[in-house]
Formats: C-alpha cells, sequence, structure tokens
C-alpha cells in the first residue's frame, strides 16, 4: 500500500539529499525497484510483477522512471523529480535502463529489487560495481517528518484501541482457535483504518514461546496467557504492537516474569535519546531481563525501526552503533520465552524527539486477566 502522494516540493527535496549522500558514498547512479525506496523518493510504488518497472536515478541530471506502458497511468507525475520513459510489451526494458546508466561505475540498487531484474541488468552494465542503496537512502528514511510522525502515531493510536478491546475481554478467546482471534483482530485492524493487515500473531500458552507463531487450530484454554502480536499499514505508514492477556487467574510464575517484563520494556524505552547507539538501548532492556535470571529466554534483539516497512533501520540490536536521532521510529519489543510452558513479549512503537522517547502505543502494558 502506497502513501497518499505528497507535494512534489517534498519529493525535490528528497532528491537533492540522496543526490548529496550519492557523492558521499561516491555512488553515479541509484537503480531503485520493487520496495519502499522508490516512492519515498518519487511517490510512485511499482506493480510487483514480472514486468520491470525501475527509477534510474544519475548523480547529475534528470531522473528517469521506466515502466511498463500499461502501468504509466498510475503515474502521478511530479515534473522536475522525473521523467516517464514508458515501454511497450515487445521492447527490451534492460537495454532501455543500461542505456540510462552508461559510464556508472558504482550503483547502488535497492534491497528488495528483484534477482530478476538484476540478473537480466547485469550483461548491459559491464564493469559496474553493486552497492545497497541503503546507503544512500536510509539514513533519510530513518528520519521521519512531522507528517510522517504523525501518519505512525495515527496508525498506533488505531491498533491501541483493539488492544483495548481485547484488555477489556471484548474479543471471544476462550473456546475459539488462534486462527479465528488471529481474522478477528484482521478484520478489526482495517475497520479501524488500515488498508492492509500486515500481521497478527496470536499464540495461546505453550505456542506463546515461539515469538513468531503461527495462527493455527489451536483452541484457547482457560488459565493461559494468549499473545497477540498485530500491525497493518495505514496511508503508507505501519503499526505494530505486542500485547498479552491471561485467561484466568494469573500463574505466579507468568505474573513473576511479567513484572520483569514490564520493567525491561520502560528501560528500553527510557534509554532511547538522542545520540544513544541502537546497542545501547538492547542492553538497557536485556540488563533488566538478565538481572531478574530470565536472559536465557529473551532470545531476540529488542527491536526495529518501523515507517514505510514494518520493519526497517535502524535495528534495535547489539553490533549496531548507530546512535538514535531525532525522528527515529523503532520498536522496543522485549520478550521472555520458556519453551513449552509459556511465552510473553511486550511492544511498544516509540519516536525520539528532541525531549526524548515518546510511545506511540499507549494502551496498558500490564498483563490483564480477562
Ligand atoms: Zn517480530
Ligand atoms: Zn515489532
Ligand atoms: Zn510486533
Amino acid at each position: 500500500m502506497s502513501a497518499p502522494t505528497l507535494d512534489t516540493s517534498v519529493y525535490l527535496d528528497r532528491m537533492s539529499k540522496v543526490r548529496a549522500a550519492m557523492g558521499e558514498h561516491d555512488i553515479d547512479t541509484v537503480l531503485l525497484s520493487v520496495g519502499q525506496d522508490m516512492p519515498y523518493l518519487s511517490g510512485y510504488l511499482a506493480m510487483p510483477l514480472e514486468r520491470v518497472t525501475m527509477l534510474v536515478v544519475p548523480r547529475e541530471g534528470a531522473a528517469t522512471l521506466v515502466i511498463p506502458g500499461l502501468e504509466a497511468a498510475r503515474v502521478v507525475e511530479q515534473p522536475g523529480v522525473f521523467d516517464l520513459m514508458p515501454w511497450a510489451e515487445t521492447d527490451d526494458p534492460s537495454a532501455m535502463i543500461g542505456n540510462l546508466v552508461t559510464g556508472a561505475k558504482r550503483v547502488a540498487v535497492g534491497d528488495q529489487m528483484w534477482a530478476r531484474f538484476l540478473v537480466e541488468l547485469l550483461p548491459h552494465l559491464p564493469g559496474v560495481t553493486f552497492e545497497r542503496s541503503v546507503d544512500v537512502v536510509g539514513a533519510m528514511r530513518m528520519r521521519k517528518d512531522q507528517a510522517e510522525i504523525d501518519a505512525l502515531a495515527a496508525a498506533g493510536a488505531a491498533v491501541d484501541t483493539i488492544a483495548g478491546e481485547l484488555q477489556r475481554g471484548e474479543i471471544p478467546l476462550v473456546g475459539k482457535t488462534e486462527a479465528e482471534v488471529s481474522a478477528h483482530l484482521g478484520r478489526r485492524i482495517v475497520e479501524e483504518g488500515h488498508q492492509k493487515v500486515n500481521f497478527a500473531i496470536v499464540a495461546a500458552g505453550e505456542n506463546a514461546s515461539s515469538p513468531h507463531h503461527h495462527p493455527g487450530d489451536r483452541v484457547i484454554r482457560e488459565n493461559e496467557i494468549v499473545l497477540t502480536d498485530f500491525g497493518g499499514t495505514m496511508n503508507g505508514y505501519c503499526s505494530d504492537t505486542t500485547r498479552c492477556v491471561f485467561t484466568g487467574e494469573i500463574a505466579p510464575d507468568v505474573a513473576d516474569a511479567y513484572e520483569v517484563l514490564f520493567e525491561a520494556q520502560a528501560a528500553g524505552l527510557a534509554a532511547a535519546t538522542v545520540g544513544t547507539p541502537c546497542q545501547e538501548v538492547d542492553r538497557a532492556a536485556r540488563k533488566v531481563i538478565d538481572d531478574a535470571g530470565y536472559g536465557e529466554y529473551f532470545i531476540h534483539r529488542t527491536g526495529h525501526g518501523i515507517g514505510l516497512e514494518a520493519h526497517e533501520d535502524p535495528y534495535i540490536v547489539e553490533g549496531n552503533e548507530q546512535p538514535i536521532e531525532v525522528g527515529h521510529a523503532y520498536s522496543i519489543e522485549p520478550g521472555i520465552y520458556v519453551p513449552g510452558k509459556w511465552g510473553m513479549r511486550l511492544e511498544d512503537i516509540a519516536v525520539t524527539t528532541a525531549d526524548g522517547p515518546v510511545s506511540l502505543n499507549n494502551s496498558d502494558h500490564h498483563l490483564i486477566s480477562v
């Protein structure tokens, strides 16, 4: 789902920043296709089909959007941002793109460009060295502007509404299968204004110890934990939140662990101030869980960036020394997973401002008995 088309001036500004980054990284041409870098720079989202769409951005001179002729009518033209070059069914689009790239030595390609498109281009680009476009587009995409933050906040508020329903016991759980509850969450995600459901994980009891459990025909019983992790895309920007509820009186071992999880999530969020390396945010959350003796059960990174994509830079993980900047948006989602018994995760999306991190998810953070 593409973000709404923005004013041409926004794309002109982004293009000029990309060209500056191309200079810094010694990149002659950027090639973007399927994925979110292209709409970020041009407003146009390629159809993910076999006919190639390619935005060719040279460091100097006009960018060109090479597009299947039958899809040209979908494009909102952006004067000064790109020229349109439709190709007919019997044309060779790889040769057309090759001509546009002639003379380039270092070319950056988008992460999600299909291998097929690149493989078919290779014979037309002899001697070219390829890099990832994340070097020239990633830093910009990480720094969300106010309109992007507003879009993330709106998507976050929508899933908070659904989390509230879950916590008030308004979404039937006991006697339903995980798949049925997942379908219910998916319907609500759309009803609350998202255009697309990205995932609706529902994991009951022992299944919750698998962080990316695929909801199946397991029937939810009384007296067990139910982990829900759901989100979608609303006006181009993603939501993603995790809340757990307990179907009955909360078991003491689960209550003890949840208290640790609650503190860990708060510690991770509080650490995400301007200038703090991402790995320090991970360490802040992890330390709480380690100190309480649950370290071996926290088996994934603390979080991921979010924006046009559900998972994008910056990753909140050991080894990532990228400092948090104003406008960075990311999840803080520690978890504790005891194999074969139960699992739990608590996830908010947050954005860092000059005054510190602000959570965009504000449903109750406690483990609620339903
Ligand atoms: Zn995940
Ligand atoms: Zn997440
Ligand atoms: Zn999630």
